[in-house]
């Protein structure tokens, strides 16, 4: 027998389609994923720490809540306890990874079935819909949601591939508290609140953070700006590009060499880290050929304000299908969306 409902992804998008899914009795199906290099399971937002945007989330006694909800056999994956300080005051802003736990558990309770695994390829040619897993195993389905979200860019040089994981990385709070990065001056890339955002945590453990921007102005919202520029331990770095990662097999990265946007000049800045946050790639590549997508790859609604996409019974939401929002809310959002979608798209072919 086919699934109702096959949700492919394990951000915001994908758990909050599966709470309503689940809901809805629907049983929904989720594949989590696994972690490569550029993605882990629960998205983006397990990628970061404090989330202080999230409606419902204010400061607060966060933690004890988290660990009440989540059930025990996972707290092992929660960040720990001492991260909810700010200044050496107790601060409980919910962790990413926190808030992603939640969701997880909210799609459980309510009969969710959670698979570790990631899915390869789809055939959408046909009804049912079909997913196929990594491990070769097909998956029968009538709505299929899509919520892979997006993964981060890297600029494309040979030395920045070099150097990966020995000191170029493009997450800052995955490897900012690494030994090697500590008291050391280092480069983050970009002029987002991505970038800001890493440069702000960087500054806890770096001597210096070189915020390098192509521009001579910043893209990221003011109150963010304002946190950049008030850093002391953060110096803006404008007009500039990197066009090398310099280092050694035994050191890793010891500088980069900027080159400049305005004139031909460049030198180098000695940094024992790099760390790009130069915007993203949407996860489609599994999809190629069988679903709408616009130039860079995000898949296309067919109607706007609709989670439907080019194939009929197929839905989409989340960053994958968002390349302008992209907050974890707007995906919750269409997460929601989407999973009200698949439910009346079932009840209308009689499912
Ligand atoms: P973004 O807003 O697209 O910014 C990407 C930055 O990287 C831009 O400053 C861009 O320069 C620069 N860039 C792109 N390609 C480059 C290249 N090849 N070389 C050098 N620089 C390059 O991406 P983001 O910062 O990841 O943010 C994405 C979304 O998430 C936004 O909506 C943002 O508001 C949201 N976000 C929010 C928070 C928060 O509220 N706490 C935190 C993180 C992200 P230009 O400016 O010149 O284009």
């Amino acid at each position: 027998m086919p699934e109702h409902v096959v949700i492919i992804g394990s951000g915001p998008a994908g758990f909050s389609a599966a709470i309503y899914a689940a809901r809805a009795s629907l049983k929904p199906l989720l594949f989590e994923g696994t972690a490569t290099p550029e993605m882990i399971p629960l998205g983006q937002l397990a990628f970061t720490t404090e989330v202080e945007n999230y409606a419902g989330f204010p400061a607060g006694n966060v933690r004890a809540f988290v660990e009440s909800a989540v059930d025990q056999d996972r707290h092992w994956n929660l960040p720990p306890a001492a991260e909810h300080e700010r200044d050496g005051q107790p601060h409980y802003a919910v962790q990413g990874v926190e808030l992603m736990e939640l969701m997880k558990q909210q799609a459980l309770n309510f009969g969710t079935r959670v698979v570790g695994e990631d899915i390869a390829e789809v055939d959408f040619s046909g009804k049912p819909l079909k997913v196929i897993t990594a491990g070769g195993e097909t998956v029968e389905s009538h709505t299929v949601i899509v919520a892979t979200g997006a993964r981060a860019n890297y600029l494309g040089l040979p030395s920045e591939e070099n150097f990966k994981n020995r000191g170029v990385s493009a997450c800052a709070v995955c490897d900012g508290a690494l030994p090697r990065f500590r008291d050391q001056p280092l480069v983050v890339v970009g002029g987002g609140d991505s970038a800001v955002e890493e440069a702000t945590y960087l500054a806890k453990f770096a001597s210096t953070v070189h915020l390098v921007h192509r521009r001579d102005q910043l893209r990221a919202s003011q109150i963010m700006q304002e946190r950049a520029m008030e850093d002391p331990k953060i110096d803006i770095v404008w007009n500039h590009t990197v066009d090398e990662v310099l280092g050694s097999d035994a050191d890793g990265v010891t500088a980069v060499r900027l080159k400049s946007t305005v004139d031909d000049s460049s030198r180098e800045l000695p940094a024992g880290g790099m760390f790009l946050a130069i915007g993203h790639t949407p996860n489609t590549d599994f999809l190629k050929g069988q679903l709408e997508m616009n130039e860079e790859g995000y898949i296309q609604w067919s109607q706007a304000f609709r989670t439907a996409t080019s194939v009929d019974g197929v839905f989409a939401a989340g960053d994958v299908a968002d390349d302008y929002y992209r907050q974890a809310i707007t995906s919750s959002g269409t997460g929601c969306m989407a999973a009200l979608d698949a439910e009346r798209w079932l009840a209308a072919n009689g499912l």
